[in-house]
């Protein structure tokens, strides 16, 4: 239903919230589900709440999603009023329940609808223009997982079942290539030898997990700079938002796609490739950002495999374009004739370049990140 038609003051008296309702308008840019400011009166005094309604299309198990969200974010907010500083509630998302303790909603139509606190002076973009942006995105995805390491309780759902399975999206291709329904292979072989040729890149994070060198971890696997709220007046990251896909996860799955959102110079679906690049100072942002907040509870491995995250998450990425290319663009949305092609190859394009600039990417961490000195023995 278009936004006319959302009764907001009838779906604002099921929420355990402040105040009388006097109307929303859709809000910001998010592209997966539908989000609302819903302004109230508080006894004269203006509040303000996000409504969104869940696209169960894209999550098909939103009861599930709902736990994990309602989950994570109460332990993320006692975690920050622990730790001191300043207001909790700009720190850490707020879900407001149902006055029956829920944590969704559902109307007329069979649409859930969740609401937070709406978090004030600050705001998301879109763009990683700086080296600052990415220093203060990768701190608050860093604060995140600080936030959660010591989650109680059974582990997360699994909301989308192998999402970072690499090993299975590569797969997934050879069988797209073998299919081949709309006769696409014959003219993407570069990239289909591409992706045969770093086959050995898909099992590298499943194998340091598997050997014990890096622990699964409650991680968002959404981290795009347009999911971090910065401070209207000092642009430092305030909280994470977009929790959607928190499941359980590595560390390096967001770390890495950080460094493919993030670094790359061109949109992307560029299809001139020779505007794509790794942006040096903005990956260095990043791990700086990141190792700030993060760098003390990371282990070693994670810490020594940042870089090659970022490698290990654009391809993926660009295998899961280039296999909806060959099944007809079945899965992404496509704005023109050849678009997941073209989204394919510039990931692709940024995996040679971030190859060719690996070492100098590996000795980043290093250089930023200084182990803290052991106590000193007692006297
Ligand atoms: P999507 O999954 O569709 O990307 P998001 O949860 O990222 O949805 O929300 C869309 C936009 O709404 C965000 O980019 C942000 O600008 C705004 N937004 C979301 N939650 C809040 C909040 N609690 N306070 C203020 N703005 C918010
Ligand atoms: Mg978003
Ligand atoms: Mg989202």
């Amino acid at each position: 239903p278009s936004p006319a038609t959302v009764d907001f003051t009838r779906l604002a008296r099921g929420f355990a919230l402040y105040g009388q309702c006097l109307g929303g308008q859709p809000y910001g840019n998010g592209h997966i589900n539908d989000t609302y400011v819903v302004n109230f009166d508080q006894a004269g005094a203006p509040v303000r709440y996000i409504f969104q309604r869940i696209n169960n299309r894209v999550f098909k198990n939103v009861p599930a999603l709902m736990d994990n969200i309602r989950r994570v974010t109460a332990h993320a907010a006692s975690q920050a009023a622990k730790l001191g500083g300043g207001d909790v509630s700009r720190r850490a998302l707020t879900l407001i329940p149902a006055h029956d303790g829920r944590p969704c909603l559902t109307d007329e139509h069979g649409g859930f609808w969740r609401c937070y606190l709406f978090i004030e002076k600050a705001r998301t973009y879109d763009i990683v223009e700086t080296p600052a942006h990415a220093r203060e995105a990768a701190r608050a995805f860093g604060n995140f997982q600080r936030l959660l390491t010591g989650l109680p309780g059974a582990r997360l759902h699994e909301t989308i079942p192998d999402f970072h399975n690499t090993r299975r999206r590569y797969e997934n291709l050879m069988r797209a290539v073998n299919a081949d329904p709309l006769n696409r292979a014959a003219a993407v072989r570069a990239e289909i030898d591409f992706a045969r040729q770093n086959e050995p890149l898909v099992d590298v994070l499943a194998k340091l997990h598997a050997s014990g060198e890096i622990p699964e971890r409650v991680t968002h696997n959404d981290t795009k700079f347009n999911n971090v709220m910065l401070d209207d007046d000092t642009h430092t990251g305030v909280c994470v938002i977009d929790l959607d896909t928190v499941m359980p996860g590595l560390a390096l799955h967001d770390f890495g796609d950080m460094v493919r959102s993030a670094t790359n110079s061109a949109a992307e679906d560029e299809p001139d490739l020779s505007k794509v690049s790794m942006r040096m100072p903005v990956y260095e942002g990043l791990v700086e950002g990141y190792l700030a907040a993060a760098g003390d509870f990371l282990t070693g491995a994670e810490r020594a495999h940042l870089a090659l995250s970022g490698r290990v998450i654009t391809f993926e990425i660009g295998l899961r374009f280039l296999t909806d290319h060959i099944e007809g663009d079945v899965y992404f949305k496509t704005k023109r004739p050849g678009h997941n092609l073209d989204r394919a190859r510039n990931q692709f394009a940024l995996v040679r370049d971030i190859d060719a600039r690996q070492s100098e990417m590996e000795s980043v961490a290093g250089r930023l990140f200084k182990e803290p000195a052991p106590p000193a023995p007692a006297p």
